[in-house]
């Protein structure tokens, strides 16, 4: 049976980026690998929209989230974590485990924080440093205000640094056009490889606070990863067959144009989402994402059956809830390599296993409003071109 990741993270990778890992190994300490490396990093960056060095790091995305926080902080300094999911309170568990103090702005699963509220949280911390933001929030499928946020954060001086982890290839960050101090971002989720490398971009104004860092680092120093750089070298031994591998996916995201990379997400999202709708079916995000559709489980519905059947029965992998929101919720990945005939395939299998587990949906009705909003965006793509 021919099966398909639809979960946000990891997700499809495309042939060319498999073929890259196939290669016999090079060397890193070789020009060969040098010049790709620094073609990689050149590629991240204009993806980015920033001139500032991107670092490679062999970890997943939590290990640059960490990466992130012991080179911008030092023990006893304060910080404010912004949370709403299980990704906005790694951020705090990283923070704490480290000595840092941390103020959180919290809402209820599902919602995304005001800048209101964020600005409150800056006013009664005026000690806090840095502000740990998610973009998007890949257990709820919410998407939070980053950039406003980050605007108020740098009106009192504050640092904003962005777990951007799904929201990377989905979204246009502008970094150096933003008040955005840090992002970091992950391989396994837009940029379509396998799991293991992680990403952070400092802005000068980053670099400025890691002069002054004190936590304790080693694997994690970035100066030296950014020093490394220069050179097209890496402190330690790169992950070297996925560092050709997101060379690869670069070239790919490249090749589409930017501009088409984030409109294609906007589009398989709407029709996901309209889907959804026509299903009869609650979108649990306040705010939703273009990298995932959080989706509410209908009452009298077993999701762990509807998930089973999805995958063993249609080859379609989905992802359902975690922690408090087992059971509670479905997640469609739609971040990375997915085309128009791929969301018909999601959506497909996701109505076929909801009717073949009771639920009371319109067979059909889900793929007729995802073709639909599909011709509606072709529609006008064409009328702003004609
Ligand atoms: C996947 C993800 C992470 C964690 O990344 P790992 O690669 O599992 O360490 C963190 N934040 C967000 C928003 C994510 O989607």
């Amino acid at each position: 049976m021919k099966r398909v990741l639809f979960t946000p993270g990891p997700t499809e990778v495309p042939s060319e980026v498999l073929e890259a890992m196939a290669r016999p190994l090079i060397h890193h300490r070789t020009d060969e690998y040098r010049q790709y490396f620094l073609e990689t990093t050149r590629l991240m960056q204009e993806h980015l929209g920033t001139t500032q060095p991107a670092l490679t790091l062999a970890c997943s995305g939590s290990g640059a989230m960490e990466a992130a926080a012991v080179n911008l902080l030092s023990a006893g300094e304060e910080a404010i974590v912004v949370e709403g999911g299980k990704f906005g309170d790694r951020w705090r568990a990283i923070c704490q485990a480290y000595g840092v103090t941390v103020h959180t702005v919290s809402v209820e699963w599902g919602r995304v924080a005001t800048v209101e509220e964020v600005e409150s949280a800056l006013a009664a911390h005026p000690k806090a440093k840095v502000i740990f933001l998610t973009h998007s929030e890949t257990s709820t499928g919410a998407l939070f205000p980053i950039h406003d946020m980050a605007r108020a954060a740098k009106k009192r001086g504050v640092a904003t640094v962005v777990d951007a982890i799904t929201s990377y290839g989905v979204y246009d960050l502008h970094f150096d056009r933003s008040d955005l101090d840090g992002v970091v971002w992950g391989s396994q989720k837009g940029m379509m490889i396998p799991p293991g490398l992680g990403f952070v971009c400092f802005s000068p104004r980053g670099w400025e606070l890691v002069k002054e860092s004190k936590l304790p680092k080693f694997y994690w120093n970035l100066a030296k990863a950014r020093t490394a750089l220069e050179a097209g070298d890496t402190p330690f031994t790169p992950a070297i067959s996925l560092v050709l591998a997101a060379r690869a996916a670069m070239l790919l995201l490249a090749a589409e144009g930017r501009e088409k990379v984030f409109l294609r997400h906007q589009r398989n999202a709407d029709a996901t989402r309209q889907a959804v709708r026509a299903l009869g079916l609650a979108l649990f995000a306040e705010v939703p994402s273009n990298t995932l559709t959080a989706v509410t489980v209908p009452q009298g519905v077993d999701s762990g059956a509807v998930l089973k059947t999805m995958e063993r029965r249609y080859g379609v992998k989905i992802a359902g809830g975690q922690d408090r929101l087992k059971g509670k919720i479905f997640r469609l990945g739609h971040i990375g390599y997915y085309d128009e005939g791929d969301i018909s395939r999601l959506v497909q299998a996701f109505e076929s296993a909801l009717l073949d587990h009771g639920a009371s949906i319109t067979p059909g009705a889900g793929l007729r409003a995802a073709q639909e909003s599909f011709r509606k965006s072709q529609a006008s793509a064409a009328a702003r071109v004609g």
